[in-house]
């Protein structure tokens, strides 16, 4: 972005003014604005904006962003301004209002047509699609992925230059209420609708009337199918009243039924703009293949790859480079480009950009070259365009493992985490439990995940997870609920914090610091309020605060309880553990122990005591998107799907047996498919016999005889499916839910259930 705003225009926003008003202004620009000190690479006239966000403050990496040469900020704290004397600081009262007004003001100052696309289904593909289809007579921009859209759209309507004719901005649908003003900063030309599918999804949200308002004031809007919300008529086309017109123009495509309607909806998109047929017709053949999503995954040589075939613009290239810099940390970084072929302009602007990253080794690979680079222990970023060619070198950098995977959505449980930062108040510091391999969905990943995202605190069961996640470079305080006197020596020596639940632990730990000289060790004490598991007891307060005050080898951090029924089915016994906790509590603060944090609350408490927050909470399963809090389910995604491929199909008769102990008999003839899980996987031997199953093409399949250790056959007798189609085992059409009701057991078993055999792959949408 060029934005070449003078220090003037910018003072002329509204509550903007220099930090210091006695200065005169400034004869300077400002060209670029950036939020995150991590992605600077280009400081000159480049403008920090300090940002609240949901876990961290902007204000807080002034001096990160300094350092690496950042000299112009925008503020809304008190800042120390003597410490930073080459810099300009200007203030205002909220900065992202302020960001807000400049991107407006700058969407003024140009022409450029702005249409906005919005739905709950495929609208990263609608928008990259029209894009193509636009971007062969005009000069269109378009929003970056994964952006939310208080933050994206401003910064995406800031691309727009001069000569822009077109700025495709995806919009997404969050809160209720935020829709309004992202529509007042945009005010679209076009509003493009991709779907309103699950309808309900809309309605739980209430953005319905916001919803069509985002229709009254454009020239136009595009909507897939005829609905229900009472849109005006005569401002709308809807796409499937063309859908003859248009399956001629794709008679050429193969493509499968969804792609098929995003194709329809970037077409009509298209003419409602104004574009001819015959180049829309022409432009529907040459669509990019997308691989909608950023995937990690191990790879060979104990490397790390991401998977990032998405799309070829410098924009993308420059957001996905940074992106392999927070996942590296200190390993080293690879990055193959990977192209059948490439026009050397746009072949030397891609170089000139990866080079500004200064990664370790990169490689231009051509249809039909090898790797020639190492990848060892580095982490690879695959970009690309996605052909059978970047396919076929991403599966060469693969580890191969077993088919059967475990698909942990990082974007979800960003927002699973945002839902419950917003659900506790603003002081209240949160802990994320990461304990059985964060919920099985692998301990480092997801706490380095955690720590990029700014929680406070990580919780794990025992010292080992605790040292593991501090060799993977974790610096966040870390919680341990059960450290063993065996482990105590490596439990100091690693900075971790120990749960101490009786004297004679206590006594211990003290000895084992005494002998290792150390002081001052972060502790915190657990009290047994009613579950009866490890714990002081409530009795005990007095004396546990006299042994503690007593000791310097020893500082209390925390006192905190457990909930042993959350879940809110019987408030009362939960109300006199809250009310005892509420006790010691009051006992520890009338003995001036200093600053101690106080804790209870789990996942279902935060859904349901949330008054007991106290000054932390510990979440745990709830950012996997699963609590029993059956009203808030659904405000919760999922994170998890666990897949795998058909292995072999087979006909059987009547009469014949399946598996062991011959405990199918088929009493007709059948079709069945062999699937590569069983119950060393975690696909228990209690869903044997169509006590449970999977689902094939969306159908459900029940399992046949008993589940095997690697395999189990189900039954596919109505289904037309070959060899290697995809088999969902969790995921849209079975839910962890449902899944535990048929294990009669609960998600939390499932989860961490499923073994380590089963590969991991992350997914950031
Ligand atoms: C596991 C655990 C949690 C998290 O519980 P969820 O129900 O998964 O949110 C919190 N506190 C303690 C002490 C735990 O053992």
């Amino acid at each position: 972005m060029i934005l070449a705003y003078s220090h003037n225009q910018f003072l002329q926003l509204a509550d903007v003014s220099y930090y210091d008003s006695n200065i005169p202004i400034i004869d300077g620009v400002i060209d670029q604005v950036i939020y995150d000190s991590r992605l600077i690479t280009s400081p000159q006239n480049t403008m920090f904006i300090c940002l609240n966000g949901d876990f961290r403050d902007g204000h807080d990496y002034i001096n990160d962003a300094y350092e690496k040469g950042i000299r112009l900020f925008l503020v809304s704290k008190i800042i120390d301004i003597e410490k930073y004397k080459d810099a300009v600081f200007f203030k205002t009262e909220d900065t992202l209002k302020t960001l807000h007004d400049l991107a407006k003001n700058h969407r003024e100052k140009n022409n450029s047509k702005i249409i906005a696309v919005c739905g709950s289904l495929g609208k990263t593909m609608v928008k990259e699609w029209l894009y193509s289809i636009l971007s062969t007579e005009n000069n269109v921009v378009r929003s970056p992925k994964s952006y939310n859209s208080q933050l994206g759209v401003p910064l995406s309507l800031l691309q727009i230059k001069k000569a822009t004719d077109f700025a495709i901005i995806e919009v997404g649908i969050s809160k209720s209420g935020e829709m309004q003003k992202i529509f007042n900063l945009l005010s679209p030309d076009y509003t493009i609708c991709t779907s309103f599918y699950p309808e309900d999804d809309l309605l739980r949200k209430g953005l319905n009337d916001e919803f069509l308002k985002l229709f009254y004031n454009v020239k136009k809007g595009v909507l897939y199918s005829e609905c229900s919300h009472g849109f005006p008529d005569e401002k709308i086309d809807i796409v499937t009243r063309n859908e003859k017109e248009f399956a001629s123009f794709l008679k050429n495509t193969n493509k499968e039924p969804i792609l098929k309607r995003n194709a329809m909806i970037a077409a009509q998109a298209a003419l409602t703009i104004g574009l001819e047929k015959e180049k829309i017709a022409e432009a529907l053949t040459t669509l990019p293949n997308l691989a909608m999503r950023l995937e990690t995954y191990d790879g060979i040589n104990s490397s790390l790859i991401i998977n990032d075939t998405y799309n070829l613009d410098l924009n993308a290239l420059s957001h996905s480079l940074s992106y392999q810099k927070f996942i590296a940390g200190k390993r080293k970084r690879v990055v193959l480009f990977v192209a059948e072929s490439i026009d050397v302009d746009l072949q030397t602007a891609i170089e000139k950009e990866i080079k500004s990253a200064s990664p370790d080794a990169y490689q231009f690979i051509f249809e039909g070259e090898n790797i020639d680079v190492d990848v060892t222990n580095s982490v690879v970023l695959l970009k690309g365009s996605r052909t059978e060619f970047t396919n076929q070198i991403a599966q060469t950098l693969k580890q191969h493992t077993h088919t059967t995977s475990l698909e942990i959505n990082f974007s979800a449980l960003k927002h699973n985490l945002s839902f419950f930062r917003n659900s506790i108040n603003n002081k209240t510091k949160l802990l994320c439990m990461v304990k059985a391999q964060s919920y099985g969905s692998g301990l480092e990943k997801t706490a380095v995940f955690l720590q990029d995202q700014g929680v406070d605190y990580l919780g794990v069961a025992c010292s080992d997870e605790g040292v593991e996640l501090r060799k993977s470079g974790i610096t966040l305080p870390i919680l341990v609920l059960n450290v063993e006197p065996e482990s105590f020596r490596s439990c100091i020596l690693h900075k971790l914090e120990p749960a101490i639940y009786s004297f004679s632990q206590l006594d211990l730990f003290i000895r084992e610091l005494i002998y290792m000289k150390r002081g001052s060790h972060p502790i915190h004490i657990k009290f047994d309020t009613g579950m009866h598991r490890l714990g002081f007891d409530s009795n005990d307060v007095s004396k546990v605060i006299q042994m503690v005050q007593a000791q310097p080898e020893v500082y209390v951090k925390s006192v905190f309880s457990h909930l042993a029924d959350a879940s809110g089915v019987d408030k009362s016994f939960t109300n006199q553990q809250v009310q005892a906790f509420a006790n010691i509590k009051k006992e520890f603060l009338s003995s001036q122990t200093g600053s101690i944090l106080f804790h209870l609350l789990n996942t279902d408490g935060i859904m349901n005591f949330s008054e007991a927050q106290h000054d932390m909470v510990r979440l745990g399963i709830g950012m996997y998107g699963i609590t029993s809090s059956k009203k808030n389910q659904n405000k919760l995604e999922p994170v998890f799907t666990w897949q795998t491929k058909i292995s072999q199909i087979k006909k059987i008769k009547k009469g014949d047996v399946v598996g062991y102990s011959k405990e199918f008999v088929a009493d007709k003839q059948m079709t069945i498919a062999i699937i590569p899980v069983g119950y060393a996987d975690g696909f228990r031997r209690v869903l044997k016999n169509g006590a449970g199953g999977v689902f094939i093409n969306s159908k459900f399949c029940k399992t046949l005889g008993n589940i095997c250790m690697d395999m189990t056959m189900v039954d596919v007798s109505d289904l037309n499916v070959k060899e290697g189609d995809s088999v969902e085992i969790i995921g849209k059409n079975q839910s962890i839910y449902s899944m535990a009701s048929s294990m009669n057991t609960i998600p939390y078993e499932i989860l961490t259930g499923i073994s380590k055999r089963v590969h991991r792959i992350y997914i950031d949408e």
